[in-house]
């Protein structure tokens, strides 16, 4: 028997290149912090397009921006500075504490935009040094140069040859980090808080010792803030939680509330590419621009990121009084990026389990469950999806 919704899942799956396991269910509308499918089936939605609806599903703010946008001009090709470039540029550098902005449209894009200017900082300043060391469990994206920064071992043998230049050490542990550092590194780059890794979060006094270790150097310390970025940690970026400003950070993901949207950003000493050496023709898109400038006003002028940390206090807390009941291990995270580790490797089962009883959650690996909720959510909604995961949990 195949209904509307087989046939038509049946049809067109054909023509998608495999390359993810998804769930049959086909989405069809959101909104605010709920998603629906196309047999009407409701979902609370605590994956947020993976950390990426910072205000929620189809927001007011994103709407007005696109459709105002869009009337007006939607490319002007990259050869030209628009308006909402500009503006969005000046806003997100204010905010920021950084000087130099480059605007790309996803994560990984902009993690290689940090990669070649940390390259041509090692060649302009330091003998041509271009190695670059990052943390195991460390996530940067699935370009190729992007894959050989993310510290997945089973990923540097995919796709060979591997792009040459990266070193991969212990997250958290400082001593490694000293060692692993030559006359050929170029940079360190890492996340503040590890989030496909499992959500872990960067000690104070390491996130320290490396800033003192680059200056020691004279290497760059590059954040890559794509998942922590915009509030998602209790503050506008997860830097600011270790007084430690980086030389380069990424930003992707919320920053666009939807809309694919990334940056990376720098101090002016560093402004050091040439004419044609980064680039793209999305650079700067004025529909990514209004979007990302409106995305950023509400997140600032509602202080979500403040929210976050309220509100992550108390889901926390309560995930914490269940550790002893449903034997939950080392309940983490900073804001609205939490993680807990099961004691059993079932994620695959509750996140299936969540959803069936219209709950999205993550499981980014098979013992560990990550949320990452739309930056608006409320006590009401965090009610809800404990409630739901609690029911799913006494049943396993
Ligand atoms: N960096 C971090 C920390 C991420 O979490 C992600 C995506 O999950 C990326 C980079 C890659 O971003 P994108 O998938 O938009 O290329």
């Amino acid at each position: 028997h195949i209904d509307a919704r087989g046939g038509l899942l049946h049809m067109s799956k054909e023509a998608i290149l495999f390359t993810a396991n998804r769930p049959e269910t086909i989405m069809s509308h959101g909104e605010g912090m709920r998603m629906w499918d196309t047999e009407g089936r409701e979902y609370l939605d605590f994956i947020g397009g993976w950390a990426v609806n910072s205000l929620g599903h189809s927001s007011a703010v994103v709407q007005q921006a696109l459709a105002e946008q869009s009337a007006r001009l939607v490319c002007a090709s990259p050869g030209f500075y628009n308006k909402p470039m500009l503006a969005f540029a000046e806003q997100l550098t204010a905010l920021s504490g950084f000087d130099r902005v480059f605007f790309g449209s996803t994560g990984a894009e902009a993690n290689e935009s940090a990669i070649k200017l940390a390259r041509k900082f090692g060649s302009v300043h330091r003998n041509g040094a271009f190695e670059i060391i990052t943390t195991l469990g460390g996530f940067h994206g699935r370009t190729l140069a992007t894959m050989a920064a993310t510290g997945k071992p089973h990923w540097q043998t995919l796709f060979a040859p591997k792009m040459p230049g990266f070193v991969h050490v212990p997250f958290n542990d400082i001593d490694a980090m000293r060692q692993a550092v030559s006359e050929r590194t170029c940079a360190i780059m890492l996340e503040p808080v590890q989030g496909e890794g499992g959500v872990h979060v960067a000690d104070p006094a390491y996130i320290a010792a490396l800033r003192e270790l680059c200056d020691e150097q004279g290497i760059l310390l590059i954040f890559d803030e794509i998942q922590t970025g915009l509030g998602r940690t209790g503050k506008l970026f997860a830097y600011e939680h270790y007084g430690v400003k980086p030389d380069i950070m990424t930003l992707g993901k919320g920053i666009g509330g939807g809309f694919p949207l990334s940056a990376m950003l720098t101090k002016a000493q560093y402004d050091l590419f040439e004419a044609g050496d980064q680039g793209g023709t999305y650079t700067g898109q004025p529909l990514a621009m209004a979007v990302g400038r409106a995305v950023v006003d509400e997140i600032v002028s509602r202080d979500l990121s403040s929210h976050a940390y309220e509100l992550g206090a108390y889901l926390k807390d309560k995930l914490q009084a269940w550790r002893v009941r449903f034997g939950l291990r080392n309940i983490r995270g900073l804001g609205l990026l939490l993680g807990f580790d099961l004691p059993e490797p079932s994620g695959k089962e509750i996140v299936a389990a969540c959803m069936a009883r219209g709950l999205l959650i993550n499981s980014p690996s098979p013992s560990v469950i990550r949320i990452m909720p739309p930056l608006i959510v409320t006590r009401e909604d965090i009610d809800q999806m404990l409630a739901t995961l609690e029911h799913v949990l006494q049943r396993l």
